[in-house]
């Protein structure tokens, strides 16, 4: 059956973009189907975090899901390193995704630099541990922004393999689910599905507001470069003021934003923030300078985030509230995650857990 799983790294500040790309869009997906919202800090551990950030950014992630308005009675909001089973299936899938795969990710590439030696083996190790997150919950549906879909993908061949490396002890155990699009290439009982990525709307890559070329990033080392949840309606206008753009007035139709990468992004999170498109928001600011649209877009932000950073704000205040929420959130995450496991465990040939 349908069930959504998505995840969001307490790595530092999070911004616009995780709140457009991702956040905003796991609320209405929790009244649709069963919903699934992790704080994945395994994830951030792959690069070093400073351990009583890391606690305040486990904190604060989780604040920002509940602010946003996800209700922790309808999904379940929890932190990946208190159910075991995500680093459980994460060796299993070390062990069922191929080198050259990994190889190919541009996330690794790009995290790790010039200095690839250096990196840590979970970094490269990352999409197998993110494959893991979603099909401990045999999850079906996974909102994220578009810098995830080639993950995606990957968590996709991943399932396809084990389906088919195992496909035998599958059907013998009675432990397949029809599979819903059956090919040559595979069977007809699955017992991972292959995971729909929901990439979509006008804010599925925000970019930089220094760099219309780079994606606005939790890790940018410029705080110019991104709006966070919490900066205050100064903080916001300061950004748009000094954000990146060309001297051209903006034009009145979508086509006319190719080739100018800053003016785009500019008027895509206008439109997301707004819920409109960008012909929309073209046929209203078509033909005005940034000197009118900066200051339209940062009343927006200012509108649309400074209620989210008030709720946040409150939340920080009593971490034991959050800790609450995130340990009754595990055990109910756990509630699904083990009987898979145990699956797994009896589909691969491994002796019974104790
Ligand atoms: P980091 O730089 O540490 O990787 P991040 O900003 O990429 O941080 P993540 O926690 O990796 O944040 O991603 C959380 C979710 O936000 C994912 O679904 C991701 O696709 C989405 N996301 C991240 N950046 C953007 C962006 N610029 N535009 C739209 N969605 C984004
Ligand atoms: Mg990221």
């Amino acid at each position: 059956e349908p069930r959504v799983f998505s995840g969001v790294q307490p790595t530092g500040n999070l911004h616009l973009g995780n709140y457009l790309g991702a956040i905003s869009r796991f609320v209405p997906l929790q009244d649709e189907m069963p919903s699934i919202y992790c704080v994945v800090d395994l994830h951030a551990v792959t690069v070093w975090q400073e351990p009583a950030e890391l606690t305040r950014a486990t904190r604060e992630v989780t604040a920002a899901y509940l602010a946003a308005g996800i209700d922790p009675k309808k999904a379940i909001i929890f932190n990946q390193s208190q159910v075991k089973e995500h680093a459980e299936l994460a060796w299993i899938f070390n062990c069922i995704a191929r080198m050259g795969w990994l190889n190919r990710m541009t996330q690794f590439k790009e995290k790790a630099g010039k200095n690839r030696e250096n990196a840590s083996v979970g970094l490269f190790a990352y999409p197998n541990l993110m494959a893991a997150d979603i099909l401990a919950y045999r999850a079906t549906h996974v909102p994220v922004g578009d810098d995830q879909k080639q993950h995606l993908e990957l968590t996709r061949d991943i399932a396809q393999k084990f389906n088919n490396d195992f496909v035998e002890r599958i059907r013998e155990l009675g432990l397949g689910i029809p599979n819903p699009e059956p090919t040559p290439e595979s069977p007809d009982e699955l017992y991972f599905p292959i995971t729909e990525p929901m990439i979509a709307g006008p804010a599925t890559r925000i970019m930089s507001l220094r760099d219309g070329t780079k994606k606005m990033s939790k890790s940018d080392p410029s705080d110019l470069s991104r709006i966070n949840l919490t900066d205050d309606a100064e903080a916001i206008s300061r950004k748009v003021r000094k954000a990146k753009t060309d001297p051209e007035a903006l034009p009145s139709e979508v086509m006319g934003l190719e080739g100018r990468p800053e003016a785009d992004n500019l008027v895509g999170i206008y439109a997301a923030l707004s819920g409109r498109t960008k012909a929309e928001v073209l046929a209203e600011y078509g033909g005005q300078q940034f000197s009118v649209f900066k200051p339209a877009l940062s009343d927006l932000a200012v509108e649309r985030l400074a209620p989210i950073a008030d709720n946040m704000r409150r939340l920080i205040a009593d971490p034991g509230h959050i800790d609450a929420v995130l340990r009754d959130g595990a055990e109910r995450a756990a509630a699904i995650a083990a009987p898979v496991l145990h699956d797994v465990r009896r589909i691969m040939g491994f002796l019974e857990a104790r």
